[in-house]
Protein backbone atom coordinates (compact mmCIF):
# COMPACT_ATOMS: atom_id res chain seq x y z
CA UNK A 1 0.00 0.00 0.00
CA UNK A 2 1.43 3.71 -0.83
CA UNK A 3 1.94 5.68 1.60
CA UNK A 4 0.51 8.87 1.66
CA UNK A 5 3.70 10.90 1.05
CA UNK A 6 3.78 8.69 -2.48
CA UNK A 7 0.32 9.10 -3.25
CA UNK A 8 1.07 13.11 -2.72
CA UNK A 9 4.34 12.78 -5.23
CA UNK A 10 2.23 10.60 -7.45
CA UNK A 11 -0.84 13.20 -7.52
CA UNK A 12 1.54 15.89 -8.43
CA UNK A 13 3.68 14.38 -11.28
CA UNK A 14 0.27 13.29 -13.10
CA UNK A 15 -0.79 16.82 -12.57
CA UNK A 16 2.69 18.40 -13.59
CA UNK A 17 2.62 15.85 -16.57
CA UNK A 18 -0.90 17.09 -17.70
CA UNK A 19 -0.14 20.52 -17.39
CA UNK A 20 3.17 20.32 -19.29
CA UNK A 21 1.00 18.69 -22.06
CA UNK A 22 -1.18 20.95 -22.42
CA UNK A 23 1.69 24.10 -22.40
CA UNK A 24 2.53 22.44 -25.46
CA UNK A 25 -0.11 23.63 -27.12
CA UNK A 26 0.28 26.80 -26.68
CA UNK A 27 4.41 27.09 -26.03
CA UNK A 28 5.88 23.97 -27.46
CA UNK A 29 9.18 23.20 -27.10
CA UNK A 30 9.72 22.57 -31.11
CA UNK A 31 7.84 22.35 -34.11
CA UNK A 32 5.06 25.01 -35.46
CA UNK A 33 3.10 27.51 -33.56
CA UNK A 34 -0.49 26.57 -33.94
CA UNK A 35 -2.41 29.79 -35.84
CA UNK A 36 -4.89 30.47 -33.37
CA UNK A 37 -6.91 34.39 -32.07
CA UNK A 38 -6.14 35.63 -28.75
CA UNK A 39 -9.95 34.89 -27.89
CA UNK A 40 -9.09 31.06 -29.27
CA UNK A 41 -6.09 30.92 -26.92
CA UNK A 42 -8.01 33.15 -24.88
CA UNK A 43 -11.04 30.30 -24.29
CA UNK A 44 -8.85 27.40 -24.30
CA UNK A 45 -6.89 28.68 -21.49
CA UNK A 46 -9.92 28.76 -19.61
CA UNK A 47 -10.85 25.37 -20.35
CA UNK A 48 -7.32 23.14 -19.53
CA UNK A 49 -7.07 26.02 -16.28
CA UNK A 50 -10.45 24.70 -15.03
CA UNK A 51 -9.38 21.23 -16.01
CA UNK A 52 -5.93 21.32 -14.08
CA UNK A 53 -7.50 23.06 -11.05
CA UNK A 54 -9.89 20.50 -10.79
CA UNK A 55 -7.02 17.83 -11.27
CA UNK A 56 -5.78 19.83 -8.59
CA UNK A 57 -8.62 19.72 -6.43
CA UNK A 58 -9.09 15.64 -6.44
CA UNK A 59 -5.88 14.77 -5.54
CA UNK A 60 -6.24 16.83 -2.81
CA UNK A 61 -8.73 15.42 -1.89
CA UNK A 62 -7.32 11.88 -2.76
CA UNK A 63 -4.62 12.21 -0.13
CA UNK A 64 -6.20 13.81 2.64
CA UNK A 65 -7.54 11.43 4.98
CA UNK A 66 -7.73 14.43 7.66
CA UNK A 67 -10.17 15.91 5.55
CA UNK A 68 -12.71 12.76 6.08
CA UNK A 69 -13.70 14.14 9.31
CA UNK A 70 -13.10 11.82 12.12
CA UNK A 71 -16.06 12.98 13.96
CA UNK A 72 -18.14 14.41 11.14
CA UNK A 73 -20.33 17.31 12.53
CA UNK A 74 -23.98 18.59 10.97
CA UNK A 75 -23.54 21.96 8.61
CA UNK A 76 -26.02 23.83 10.67
CA UNK A 77 -25.22 22.98 14.45
CA UNK A 78 -21.57 21.61 14.62
CA UNK A 79 -22.88 18.45 16.65
CA UNK A 80 -21.08 15.65 15.98
CA UNK A 81 -23.14 13.39 13.43
CA UNK A 82 -24.95 10.15 14.13
CA UNK A 83 -24.71 6.63 12.55
CA UNK A 84 -22.09 7.61 10.42
CA UNK A 85 -21.90 4.62 8.26
CA UNK A 86 -20.11 5.31 5.10
CA UNK A 87 -19.11 7.77 2.93
CA UNK A 88 -21.40 8.25 -0.26
CA UNK A 89 -20.61 9.77 -3.70
CA UNK A 90 -21.96 12.96 -4.86
CA UNK A 91 -20.39 16.63 -6.43
CA UNK A 92 -20.19 20.09 -5.44
CA UNK A 93 -20.28 23.06 -8.58
CA UNK A 94 -17.77 24.99 -7.64
CA UNK A 95 -16.53 27.83 -10.04
CA UNK A 96 -13.68 26.03 -11.79
CA UNK A 97 -16.54 23.54 -12.52
CA UNK A 98 -17.96 20.13 -11.02
CA UNK A 99 -16.04 18.15 -8.32
CA UNK A 100 -16.95 14.72 -7.80
CA UNK A 101 -16.09 13.52 -4.36
CA UNK A 102 -17.40 11.04 -1.44
CA UNK A 103 -18.86 12.56 1.59
CA UNK A 104 -19.30 11.28 5.01
CA UNK A 105 -23.01 10.40 5.70
CA UNK A 106 -25.14 10.83 9.31
CA UNK A 107 -27.61 12.51 10.73
CA UNK A 108 -27.99 15.33 13.28
CA UNK A 109 -28.56 14.01 16.80
CA UNK A 110 -30.72 17.38 17.06
CA UNK A 111 -32.40 17.92 13.98
CA UNK A 112 -33.36 14.51 13.51
ZN1 LIG B 1 -27.51 19.83 13.69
Amino acid sequence: MATAIQDVQAGRTAIMERMARKLDQYLPESGELRKWTISEIENALIKDMNEIARDIIHARLDVDPERVVKKARCPDCGRALMGVAGERSTHKHTRLGPIEFARTVGYCPVLN
